[in-house]
């Protein structure tokens, strides 16, 4: 039974919940995680969340006190909140809604592998995550213990990649890779470490913005002691708000920074949370400041219940365009699309290359700057001149050059 809070109700819940959490202490965050239902006891819910609540599918919603208290208890906007619990647009599942729209499965050679590109490969390392979040591209499979990875499963997994010596590079994801027990990752990692030809590991993990502490000494001496020489470590992780970019969130990115693994960011662009230009400006910045650079700004998969977030395509492309000369580029991510059907992924660029006008040999564009046309030449005697989309005379009159 769902049940109805009042704001002091809420409040005095949620303070309950914070006091009796140990809050440096990840394992205390995890057993007192909000899950499922109980949900409504920590916010007053709108009549659209208590559908959400009540119909996904996936009713697997938890978060850590920590992610909570970054919530809003009343505001229905508050991108945090917003993440967390689900809405009625979620509970509706349209036909071009696929709960695996990249074909993982059917590109998996053993259980948990999924070997698209050449070198390098998805490993999903265990299904529980520190928060699920609304968006998870993955939610058929995290949260889930069907899908638990089994000792012998990852050892078949090991085996796989050890005979195929194309593979350089091991992505490991889930869930969350940090969500494993140090011990477990310890042998994940002696076992990749093992591997003369994988050189490359990464952990996609949201951990260092829903669960932070969970960045322990311990765990960066484990991670420090297979960031050698032989293989290099990368941590992927995903903020999608500058709400998220919080003191003891830098705190976790610079303990990993300080073993050697250099830290990306992958945002996904979520309708009503991240999906303008300014908010994304802004987390970017904030990210930089906590060393962080930006790596991918995902288009939402067309999972099910995704037109609660999904934007129109444009957005991405917009925001992208925006932030080009107003912040670094290691501040501006990538805008990726994750082609449906097992495509891989490609990238959309902001149109700054207006064409080639043969006349003249010359190459017009549009500065993110000065927003005007700017002109540069092909060299003499290129043997490229086909390559480029041809501007027609009228168009070329029309820049007014
Ligand atoms: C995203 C992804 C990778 C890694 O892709 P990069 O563009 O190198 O970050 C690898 N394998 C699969 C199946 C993926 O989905
Ligand atoms: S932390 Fe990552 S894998 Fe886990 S639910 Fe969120 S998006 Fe999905």
């Amino acid at each position: 039974m769902l049940v109805q809070s009042s704001l002091s109700e809420v409040l005095k819940a949620r303070s309950e919940l914070f006091s009796r959490t140990n809050w440096t202490d990840p394992t205390s965050q995890l057993q007192n995680r909000v899950k499922g239902e109980d949900l409504s006891k920590y916010f007053v819910l709108t009549e659209s969340e208590e559908i959400g609540i009540r119909e996904t599918i996936r009713l697997h919603v938890s978060t850590t006190p920590y992610y909570l208290s970054l919530s809003d208890p009343i505001d229905p906007n508050c991108p945090i909140r917003r993440m967390i619990v689900p809405r009625s647009e979620e509970a509706v599942f349209s036909s071009e809604e696929s709960p695996d729209p990249l074909d993982e499965e059917r590109l998996s050679p053993v259980r948990g592998l999924t070997h698209m590109y050449p070198n390098r490969v998805l490993l999903f390392s265990n299904h529980s995550c520190s928060v699920y979040c609304r968006h998870c591209m993955r939610g058929r499979k995290v949260s889930s213990s069907d899908e638990r990875m089994e000792k012998s499963d990852l050892e078949n997994a090991f085996a796989y990649i050890r005979t195929h010596e194309e593979i350089e590079d091991v992505v490991i994801s889930g869930g969350d890779p940090l969500n494993l027990s140090d011990s477990r990752l310890e042998w994940i990692l002696s076992e990749l470490h093992s591997i003369p030809h994988v050189k490359i590991c990464r952990l996609g993990t949201r951990n260092p913005v829903t669960l932070p502490f969970r960045i322990t000494e311990a765990l960066c001496k484990i991670i420090e002691t297979y960031n050698d020489d032989k293989l290099s470590i990368f941590c992927n992780t995903q903020f999608n708000h500058p709400k998220e970019c919080t003191k003891e969130s830098k705190e976790a990115i610079l303990r990993l920074l300080k073993v050697g693994v250099s830290v990306g960011n992958q945002s996904v662009l979520l309708k009503g949370i991240n999906d303008e230009e300014e908010v994304m400006l802004t987390l970017h910045k904030k990210l930089l400041e906590m060393r962080v650079r930006a790596y991918y700004l995902y288009d939402p998969e067309l999972i099910p219940g995704s037109r609660g977030f999904r934007t129109p395509l444009a957005r991405g492309i917009e925001i992208v365009e925006y932030m080009r000369g107003k912040i670094g580029g290691m501040g501006i991510p990538q805008f990726v699309n994750d082609l449906p059907g097992g495509g891989g992924k490609i990238t959309i660029a902001p149109n700054w290359y207006l064409g080639y006008y043969p006349k003249t040999r010359q190459h017009a564009f549009r500065s993110a700057v000065t927003k005007k046309i700017h002109l540069s030449f092909e060299p003499v005697g290129s043997n490229k001149e086909s390559y480029y989309p041809t501007i027609s005379d009228s168009e070329w009159e029309k820049f007014g050059l």
